[in-house]
């Protein structure tokens, strides 16, 4: 599945709608500090279902809803979507009849997320198994925060093993055999 689009609403930085269009080559996304680069790549993390508010560089999830600036006010609802072209069909068994998927996540201040995928309430799990299923992640590898590459060339042989089992896309399935054990 490809990344196409973008949608954040209150989310940080971003308080105002705004759209992102990710065309085929896009290589990367250039601005002054503080202009939101690394929050991009945040909402992207979150809307695959991070759950941990200190990979949001927060101290609680609600930080991740616009806090207000000197002339614009907090709000209480923050909102990504991301849109995914599923023309591969690559989308695990219950959401593979759609060409498109948008995947949006939603939070209340106070009152926590709720998921959906073209519009249906999922749970957070169903999510993540969607784009772990598609090799991709909150925690992804691929995913490499602002001094994170330290800690990967330092990690040890299990973890880095986590690198090879995403790209060979078995880590949805190994998360669904712990999910059966558990039964
Ligand atoms: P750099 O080049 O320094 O890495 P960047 O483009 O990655 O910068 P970000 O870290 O994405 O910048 O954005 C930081 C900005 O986002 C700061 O101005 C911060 O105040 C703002 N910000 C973060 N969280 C919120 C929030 N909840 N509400 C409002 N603004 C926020
Ligand atoms: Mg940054």
């Amino acid at each position: 599945m490809q990344f196409r689009k973008i949608r954040l609403t209150g989310f940080k930085s971003f308080v105002d709608p705004t759209e992102l269009i990710i065309e085929p080559g896009l290589t990367g996304i250039v601005g002054p500090n503080g202009c939101g680069k690394s929050n991009l790549v945040e909402a992207i993390r979150w809307v695959m279902g991070e759950t941990s508010a200190k990979q949001m560089r927060g101290g609680e999830m609600n930080d991740v809803i616009f806090g207000g600036t000197s002339n614009k006010p907090a709000r209480n609802i923050a909102e990504v979507g991301v849109l995914m072209d599923n023309s591969a069909r690559r989308a695990p068994v219950g959401f593979n009849e759609h060409l498109e998927l948008e995947i949006t996540r939603r939070i209340e201040r106070d009152k926590g997320s709720a998921y959906r995928v073209n519009g249906k309430e999922v749970r957070a799990r169903d999510v993540q198994l969607l784009f772990a299923d598609a090799s991709t992640g909150a925690r992804s590898p691929g995913l490499v925060s602002q001094g994170r590459i330290g800690s990967i060339i330092n990690a040890k042989p299990s973890d880095r093993r986590m690198l090879l089992e995403e790209a060979a896309g078995i880590i949805g399935l190994h998360s669904r055999r712990h999910e059966a054990e558990l039964r």
